[in-house]
């Protein structure tokens, strides 16, 4: 049975991540910042029939000391690690001017430095056993820019590049390395947008609507397994289409 470890798994795509791992037999350590939310998702899900297969640990993944405690725990608790979800991150609205330098480095800390922390701690486990797949949830905001998110445009432009270059690193070690690119995605990160604004998004896609966290936790789920061997270094769009106009008008 092989092991999921999971960041910003209380919430969205994390947890709709977790919900179908679990479902498809994979153990998964979830880790997350909100305590609270994670211990009582962990308890339903142990009654659910997941007991011995879920584990919460309170996280935060821009925190070097917090991941060394994730680390240890995975080592004394859980055991082998075979797959890395970076999926913990958080949005930075506004014009690069407008930004405060405390929310830049926030974004940075946990949409960038987050996914070097897990690797600094958990990846030489993995180069050990020449085995293992890491995927990060970058976003299609790092494929493309967008109006008034210069700072999370950067952050996830960084996970976009950060997929290749631990391809390219990682490769000889027998470690697979993938990004999903969402395109807005109906979680609570992005409920929290105006109703209307939701509207717009939906009729901004050709199929009229935007993507499900399950949609997402799909697409992670082929790129964890035997059937994505093929693919490393990729950032895979999960968009409904969402952002393949070039803006000319119709
Ligand atoms: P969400 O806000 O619903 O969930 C994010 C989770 O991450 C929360 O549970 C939060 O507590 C946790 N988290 C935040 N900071 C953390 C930290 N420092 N350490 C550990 N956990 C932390 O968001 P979501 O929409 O599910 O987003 C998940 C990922 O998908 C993010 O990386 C986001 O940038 C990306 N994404 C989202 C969308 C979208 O439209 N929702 C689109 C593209 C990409």
């Amino acid at each position: 049975m092989k092991t999921a470890l999971i960041t910003g798994a209380t919430s969205g795509i994390g947890l709709s991540t977790t919900q179908l791992f679990l479902k498809r037999g994979y153990r998964v350590v979830m880790v997350d910042l909100d305590d609270v939310l994670g211990q009582m998702i962990k308890k339903e899900l142990d009654e659910t029939g997941y007991e011995g297969k879920v584990f919460f640990k309170q996280g935060d993944v821009s925190s070097s000391k917090s991941m060394e405690d994730l680390y240890n725990y995975t080592k004394t608790f859980v055991g082998q690690i075979d797959v890395i979800i970076n999926n913990a991150g958080i949005f930075c609205p506004g014009e690069l001017h407008e930004v405060s330098e405390e929310m830049w480095d926030r974004v940075m800390s946990v949409d960038v430095k987050g996914i070097y922390l897990t690797t600094k701690y958990f990846v030489p486990d993995m180069i050990q056993r020449r085995a293992g797949v890491i995927l990060n949830t970058a976003s299609i905001s790092g494929l493309q820019g967008d109006y008034n998110m210069a700072a999370y445009n950067a952050a996830k432009g960084a996970v976009v590049n950060l997929a290749r270059a631990m391809a390219l690193d990682y490769g000889k070690y027998g470690i697979r390395v993938n990004n999903v690119c969402p395109g807005p995605c109906m979680t609570p990160m992005f409920e929290r947008n105006p109703d209307e604004l939701v509207r717009e998004f939906e009729q901004a896609s050709p199929v009229g609507r935007i993507c499900t966290p399950e949609e997402v936790a799909q697409a992670l789920y082929f790129l964890a397994g035997d059937e994505a061997q093929a693919c490393t270094g990729i950032n895979l769009p999960v968009t409904t289409g969402f952002g393949l106009h070039t803006g000319q008008p119709i």
